[in-house]
Parts: structure tokens; C-alpha cells; sequence
């Protein structure tokens, strides 16, 4: 199948934001090229197994404060129907990660100006004056020359802003990795959770396990299934061989506990490993220091932006890289204790998008333009979901007007996505 090498939108990375952004480009019209490291979309969602939609609504009444592609992806995996106003929780769950990733085959199959590329890693950057002027990207292929005329970084890392010499920032400490698994057939009992917990803390003490949290498990896709956030690995995920380390650690902590598990806590006895991962999940690594950087205290004030184009709502949530068993186990003051604060909700500006060197550049999700505190509430899915959709709307509008994303009106960027409903909650 021919592969287009000069679209007017390649989006770098299909994980939340990236394909939103992907699809909200091609359904403006845009030739859209979406490429991917893994064999299939959704990013967190099924690269690590992450069912939560955190950030679509908002805590105090679960009012949807996201109403566009994401909100589309919870109504065709029937958490909720077109037309409601509110949802069941304000961190709504899918309940198979195998659906939707089928889910999202069929959306992006469906545009026709859309052409995607898994197994596609994007290994590097050219730059011509202000502007990118290639993005290489390594798949069987060999290495692949794109000339797209505006690139969306939804990297998570961004990667290719880095690359092209963006402005970045990065932190003298992440928020720890999580490598999710998930245990069949447990019987589940009163106790359960108290003795797998107690199991955790004496392997602890022992020198069995360095770090984990809770261990954070729910009978979350069905009644003899566990799901488990219990691992933290404390790495630094832009360094290819910490990352490494990073993934093993975190499996080896995985199976450790289970055999703890498996031998001695009454539910556990005829039970088996199902799966893991199959990546371990990054929530922090480079951010843009772009032409807006949004912080706490626009969190906190809920600052009104005339470039709002998504929302946020979740609260400020950094996790540490210590032992615990939940957020009362938190040191007052300590990373992951530092805040905890609670926003209604609050704005996303358009240049929080933009880097401050490249013209022709949006980055979107995890790794946009914000402070350390800041993005550890808009890094959530729904939220990076949103920022995609803008990303995307943005570029394919950038097209249209002959522009470069850097020199369009976030303003016109909000009045878009308002016509679509996908623009910011208005309260
Ligand atoms: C362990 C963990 C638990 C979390 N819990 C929650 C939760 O309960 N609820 C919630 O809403 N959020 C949660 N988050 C936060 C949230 O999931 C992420 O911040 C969110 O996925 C951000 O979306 P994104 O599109 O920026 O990144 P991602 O969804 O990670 O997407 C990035 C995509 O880019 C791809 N990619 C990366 N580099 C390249 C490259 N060079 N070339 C090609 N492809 C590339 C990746 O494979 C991936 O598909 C959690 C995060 C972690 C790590």
C-alpha cells in the first residue's frame, strides 16, 4: 500500500491525544498521516491497560465538561448514551481494552484521508529555519522520510519537539512507573485486600520488593479477575537503558507478588498470572516550555484563557516514589503529598500547544506546555484527549487558511471546535 510521505498532517504517537488529534485532522479534510510504536491506538489505554477516563467530567456533579471524540469513544464502548449531560463517575471505566482498541481500528479505518503506520517508531527530526522539515520515522520499511506540512508531538516525551530543539524542561525526579497486571480466578473473600496487602508491606520490610503502592487492586473487568496498580519503579524514562531496567523491575515486582499472593493468601490458591502491561506506564518525562506554560496557580484561580481549547478538571496529583499502601500513607510535604488540590474546573490556552521555536508544531497530551504541578492534572486521559482534538482541529485549520500553526488565532482554534461541541466546558 502506498504511503503518502508528504501530508499536511502527520501526528506522532496514537496514544489519547494522538488519536483524537489524527481523527479530528481528517475529518476536517486534511491528509493525515498517524504513526505508531506499538501494533495499535489508545496508548495508555491499551499499551498499558488503563481503562479510566479520567478528566471527561467533573467531580462535584459529573457534569461532562469534554463532549468531543472522547466523549464519542465512551458512547460507542456504552459507558454512556448521546445526549447525557453527566456520567456515572467522574472517572468512568471501558470494560475491555480489546474493544477498544478494535474500536479505534475501525475509527481511523473509516477516514478515508487518514492513513495510519503501526510499528512505526519516530527516530528523529529535520529542521529548515524556524519550521520542521522531516520526520524520520524506523519501521520495516527502514527509515522513512516524511515532509508533512504541520506535525502534532503526541509522543508523551516530546520527543520530536525535543528533537527539534523546542524548548523543554524535564525534573530532577519523576513520578514513579507502573507496569499494570491483571490475576484470574481469585475467589474473592472479606479479608482479601488486608492479607494481599500485608503480604506486600512484610515483602517490603524484607527487602523482597523496593517500592509499591496499596497494591492498589479491583475486581475491575470481572468477578474473579484482579487488576493491579501496585507497582512503582523509579526511573527515568527518557534514558533507554533506565527504561529498560524500568520494564523488568516492574515485571519481576509483578510476578514476585503474585507468588507471595498465590502462596499465602486464602482466594489466591488456584489462581494465574493473565497478563501484564505490555508497556510500563510513563507519567512524566519531558514537557514543553512552549508560548504559554500553564501553572498551578491558573489551576487553582481557574484563569479564563481567550484561546481556551480544552478543559481540565482533575486534581493535582503526583504520585511518590516511596512505599505506600494509599494516599493516607502520603508524607505531608513529599512528592506525592505536595497537593492534592481540587479544581472545578479550568482552561487549557491554545498556546499551551505551541512551542516557542517551531511554526510549524503542536504538541498535545501529556507532554504539552505546563509546570511540573500543573501537568500532573492535565496529563489525565480525557484531558489529553481534548488537547488532541484542538491539536488536530488546529492543524487541519492551518491548512485550510494557509497559515502555520503558530500564526493561527487560538481564538478561531476554540470557535472551531465550539461548532463541533468539542470546545471548552462553559460551566
Ligand atoms: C501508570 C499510570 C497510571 C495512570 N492512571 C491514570 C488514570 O487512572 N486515569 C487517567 O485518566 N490517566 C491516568 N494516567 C495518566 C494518563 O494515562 C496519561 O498521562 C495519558 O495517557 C496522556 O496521554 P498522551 O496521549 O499524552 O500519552 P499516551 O496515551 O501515553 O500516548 C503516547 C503514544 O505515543 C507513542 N509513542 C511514544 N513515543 C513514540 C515515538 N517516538 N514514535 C512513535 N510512537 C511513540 C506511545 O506508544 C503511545 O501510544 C496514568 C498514567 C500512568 C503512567
Amino acid at each position: 500500500m502506498a504511503i503518502d510521505f508528504t501530508p499536511d498532517v502527520m501526528v506522532c504517537g496514537a496514544g489519547c491525544a494522538g488519536v483524537v488529534a489524527a481523527l479530528a485532522a481528517a475529518r476536517r479534510g486534511a491528509k493525515t498521516v498517524l504513526v505508531e510504536r506499538a501494533g495499535f491506538a489508545g496508548g495508555i489505554i491499551t499499551t498499558v491497560g488503563l481503562p479510566f477516563f479520567d478528566g471527561i467530567a467533573r467531580k462535584v456533579d459529573r457534569k461532562i465538561v469534554y463532549r468531543g471524540i472522547g466523549l464519542e469513544f465512551l458512547i460507542k464502548m456504552g459507558v454512556c448514551k448521546p445526549g447525557d449531560d453527566t456520567v456515572y463517575a467522574h472517572n468512568p471505566v471501558i470494560r475491555s481494552i480489546e474493544r477498544f482498541k478494535i474500536l479505534l481500528d475501525e475509527m481511523v479505518s473509516s477516514e478515508p484521508t487518514l492513513q495510519v503506520l503501526f510499528h512505526s517508531f519516530v527516530a528523529g527530526v529535520t529542521t529548515k529555519g524556524d519550521r520542521i522539515d522531516e520526520v524520520i520515522v524506523a519501521n520495516k520499511g527502514g527509515l522513512q522520510r516524511f515532509r508533512p506540512k504541520t506535525v502534532i508531538d503526541c509522543t508523551g516525551d516530546a520527543d520530536v519537539a525535543a528533537w527539534a530543539g523546542a524548548p523543554c524542561e524535564t525534573s530532577p525526579e519523576y513520578m514513579p512507573l507502573t507496569l499494570h497486571f491483571r490475576i484470574g480466578n481469585v475467589t474473592n473473600t472479606p479479608d482479601l485486600r488486608q492479607k494481599a496487602r500485608d503480604v506486600v508491606v512484610a515483602a517490603h520490610k524484607e527487602g523482597k520488593l523496593k517500592n509499591y503502592y496499596g497494591p492498589g487492586m479491583s475486581f475491575m473487568f470481572a468477578n474473579d479477575e484482579l487488576y493491579f496498580h501496585a507497582i512503582r519503579v523509579k526511573a527515568d524514562p527518557l534514558d533507554p537503558a533506565d527504561l529498560t531496567r524500568a520494564e523488568m523491575q516492574g515485571r519481576r515486582d509483578a510476578w514476585t507478588m503474585y507468588e507471595l499472593w498465590k502462596e499465602n493468601v486464602p482466594g489466591f490458591e488456584n489462581s494465574y498470572y493473565i497478563t501484564s502491561g505490555p508497556y510500563i506506564g510513563i507519567r512524566e518525562s519531558r514537557r514543553l516550555q512552549g508560548q504559554y506554560v500553564l501553572t498551578e496557580a491558573d489551576i487553582k484561580e481557574e484563569k479564563k484563557f481567550p484561546d481556551a481549547v480544552a478543559t481540565g478538571t482533575w486534581y493535582l496529583d503526583l504520585h511518590p516514589n516511596y512505599a505506600t499502601t494509599g494516599s493516607a500513607n502520603v508524607k505531608p510535604g513529599g512528592l506525592g503529598g505536595l497537593d492534592g488540590y481540587q479544581p472545578d474546573h479550568y482552561d487549557i490556552p491554545y498556546r499551551s500547544l505551541l512551542p516557542k521555536k517551531i511554526s510549524n508544531l503542536i504538541v498535545a497530551g501529556r507532554c504539552h506546555s505546563a509546570t511540573r504541578l500543573a501537568q500532573s492534572s492535565s496529563r489525565v486521559n480525557a484531558t489529553a484527549m481534548a488537547m488532541g482534538e484542538a491539536a488536530g482541529t488546529a492543524a487541519a485549520m492551518a491548512r485550510e487558511v494557509k497559515k502555520s500553526a503558530q500564526e493561527l488565532d487560538g481564538r478561531k482554534v476554540r470557535e472551531a471546535l465550539d461548532q463541533i461541541h468539542a470546545g471548552p466546558f462553559n460551566g
